[in-house]
């Protein structure tokens, strides 16, 4: 089996002016086709070919970067592409909404503190809200780490994931780290981080 690049669920310029076309389309067809191909490369004829992507992210050897660089990106960028929409921003609802409050106090705190996450993370990297045992937290990882992969800085189960690696953003907001992230809340797509936090919950 090999991994295939998925279509975007919605046009380049869909989610302007918050996140531009330009960017879209480089880190879709560049970045994250790169990843995919990467990955299909260095499963190849390993005991990994058959495996499904969270498979591979649970029994990756920390040492072997190609699998854990380009598995950890094609992950990465597959639900980065679904928890943002067009039709996104706002809040989540119900239970995640719930749970959320309950552990950071108010949404605004969230924000604040995941949007804080995204700003410390040195270089490249990813912002995250998992769940583990019951609970949410937020973090980070460096380069494409994904809080799945064992040996992870952070770990849980990504409920919501935010790239804040330059080529997510640095076409439109520059070196304006801080401004892509406030423009990345106004297209989150609570909907999907819902079903993800569903899904484990
Ligand atoms: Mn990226």
């Amino acid at each position: 089996m090999s991994f295939k690049l998925p279509e975007l669920p919605y046009a380049y310029n869909a989610l302007e002016p918050y996140i531009d076309e330009a960017t879209m389309k480089v880190h879709h067809t560049g970045h994250h086709q790169a990843y995919t191909n990467g990955l299909n490369d260095a499963i190849a004829d390993t005991s990994m070919e058959n495996s499904s992507i969270e498979e591979i992210l649970a029994v990756v050897d920390p040492n072997n970067k190609p699998v854990r660089n380009n598995g950890g990106g094609f992950y990465n960028h597959v639900m980065y592409w679904n928890i943002m929409s067009p039709k996104g921003g706002g809040q989540p609802a119900g239970d995640l909404l719930k749970h959320i409050i309950d552990t950071f106090g108010s949404f605004d705190n969230f924000k604040d503190q995941f949007s804080k996450a995204g700003m410390g993370r040195f270089g490249s990297g990813w912002a995250w809200l998992s769940f583990e045992n019951g609970d949410l937290k937020i973090g980070s990882t460096p380069n494409q780490d994904n809080p799945l992969m064992p040996f992870a800085e952070f770990s849980g189960f990504p409920v919501l994931g935010m790239d804040v690696w330059e080529h997510a953003y640095y076409l439109k907001h520059q070196n304006k780290r801080a401004a892509y992230i406030n423009d990345f809340f106004q297209v989150i797509n609570w909907e999907e981080v819902e079903k993800r936090y569903k899904s484990v919950k």
